[in-house]
């Protein structure tokens, strides 16, 4: 059967632009990396293969398409640098990280988001034969529902072993509240030395900048906004922020004079027991 996204909600079809994004970066010479997947993706799902003209030019669109490229590369380096044996991605849509990157032996990932968007995602695996480089796990289910760390247990996380965390692209689409319940979650199943990686939150309250993309910015709740890493310092972490700008010139992709300054990544690496 031919897999297709349709019954995947509103903010589960957030995770097609970033693939086409994906998709585009990994045909760029010298690009920050390259997903096979990616295309795959976005062709199952029915895409355009290019990335639409206003992703290339100034504006939102291509705002965004910097800050997924850029990041996904950030995260990459991030969750390998980790060196722990534990990797869970929340949210992790159709991130190809367990198969795209080079884990060390004995790497155990757990990928969890709505059933839907993983239920397309085997799919399109599955029919690319695709072969995971460490230990995988999905876990289908909403991160809302207080079940998930019983049932992320019971698929064989350890607890008591250091763990990489990715909220890639999720917080955002969170309340305050959502946001600090699934972080105090994740705080509770963290051993000292986890570390947590996630976009810096955005000021929401500005309202979208470009029509064509209303679709996607009307789903953002702003998570727990610019003081995220705040909230961190005061529940068991230890939280660093690095701007957008100071990686977009770590990669060699200098952002415009004065861009990228408030918009970053935060790890935070945890200090206290759960
Ligand atoms: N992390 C992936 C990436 O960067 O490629 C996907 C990012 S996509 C912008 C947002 C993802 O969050 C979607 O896959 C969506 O299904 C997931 N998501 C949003 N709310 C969720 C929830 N309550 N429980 C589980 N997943 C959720």
């Amino acid at each position: 059967m031919t897999p297709t996204p349709d019954a995947m909600s509103p903010v589960s079809r957030t995770a097609l632009p970033v693939v086409l994004v994906r998709a585009h970066e990994s045909t760029r010479p010298e690009p920050l990396f390259t997903d096979p997947y990616a295309a795959r993706f976005a062709e199952a799902a029915g895409l355009p293969a290019e990335l639409p003209e206003r992703a290339r030019r100034e504006g939102l669109a291509a705002a965004l398409a910097v800050h997924i490229v850029l990041r996904t590369r950030y995260y990459d380096d991030r969750l390998l640098a980790a060196g722990t044996e534990q990797v869970v991605l929340l949210a992790a849509g159709l991130d190809a990280r367990a198969y795209r990157l080079d884990w060390p032996g004995g790497t155990r990932l757990w990928e969890l988001d709505l059933p839907p968007v993983l239920e397309f995602k085997e799919q399109v695996l599955d029919a690319a034969d695709a072969v995971p480089s460490c230990r995988r796990e999905v876990l289908p289910g909403d991160l809302l529902d207080p079940g998930w760390p019983r049932r992320l247990v019971a698929a064989g996380f350890d607890p008591q072993l250091p763990t990489a965390w990715l909220a890639e692209g999720l917080l955002v689409y969170l309340s305050a509240e959502q946001a600090a319940g699934l972080l105090t979650a994740v705080g509770s199943l963290s051993a000292p030395g986890s570390r947590l990686l996630m976009e810096r939150g955005r000021d929401v309250s500005r309202g979208p900048e470009d029509p064509a993309l209303a679709h996607v910015t009307e789903l953002w709740q702003g998570g727990l906004g610019p003081e995220t890493d705040q909230w961190l310092n005061a529940h068991g972490w230890q939280a660093r922020t690095t701007s957008l700008a100071e990686v977009g010139a770590a990669y060699g992709r200098p952002l415009p004079e004065g861009a990228g300054r408030t918009s970053g990544f935060i790890e935070a690496v945890r200090t206290a027991e759960g």
